[in-house]
């Protein structure tokens, strides 16, 4: 699914679910496109980095994946991948706004930026701030670099990285258009808080829900 919506980035890119043994997370293999994924293509890495079930060569950023399953107890399924739209728009240093039905599904409040580094996420530490930076919210914009998504399933996580890439691409049509006819108000392109809606699209039901 991830590769169909444009995120695929030859091998790179990854995404995992909590093993529910507490062993780790299960994860795809480093020599692998997201297109190219199989049941036999992914492996259980412990949160050392050890390959504890599976076979293949691991991804060198599984801290991403072990940390933040280690601080965010309700997280079941992390996606990581360089979406291109959510890479523009967070180098332009702006914010996500609520432009679109997507983007309402992470605003309010804002989506947190990690600027530590736009390098790999190799280090347990490195992680351990991602996942600071990460907080409660659903996604997070690894600024210069990715994206990390988050969801109380793989299937959850998943949906949240597609509407966020989906979210940054409307926010940067809509100023593009904006640019294209100057004299219009533009007041609407960053509504605030207040005046958008708090009712969040449900990944699971396709319905709205205002569960997190
Ligand atoms: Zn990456």
């Amino acid at each position: 699914m991830l590769a169909a919506a444009g995120q695929g980035d030859l091998i790179w890119g990854h995404s995992s679910a909590r093993d529910p043994d507490g062993r780790g997370v299960w994860i795809k293999a480093a020599e692998w496109g997201m297109e190219e994924v199989t049941a036999d293509r992914v492996h259980l890495v412990d949160d050392q980095g050890a390959v504890v079930e599976g076979e293949g060569a691991r991804h060198s950023e599984y801290p991403i994946h072990t940390e933040i399953m280690a601080a965010r107890p309700d997280v079941g399924g992390v996606v990581h991948t360089h979406a291109p739209h959510a890479v523009a728009l967070a180098a332009t240093g702006q914010s996500l706004r609520p432009v679109s039905h997507a983007a309402t599904y992470f605003f309010p409040p804002e989506v947190p930026r990690f600027t530590r580094t736009a390098d790999l996420v190799l280090t347990r530490e490195l992680g351990r701030s991602l996942a600071l930076t990460l907080g409660d919210a659903r996604a997070v914009f690894l600024v210069n670099h990715g994206l990390v998504a988050v969801g109380r399933t793989l299937e959850a996580a998943t949906v949240a990285a597609i509407l966020l890439d989906r979210a940054c691409a409307q926010q940067l049509r809509t100023h593009a258009g904006a640019a294209a006819h100057p004299g219009r108000r533009t007041r609407n392109l960053c509504p605030s808080a207040s005046t958008s809606t708090t009712t969040r699209p449900s990944p699971r039901s396709g319905t709205t829900s205002s569960a997190a």
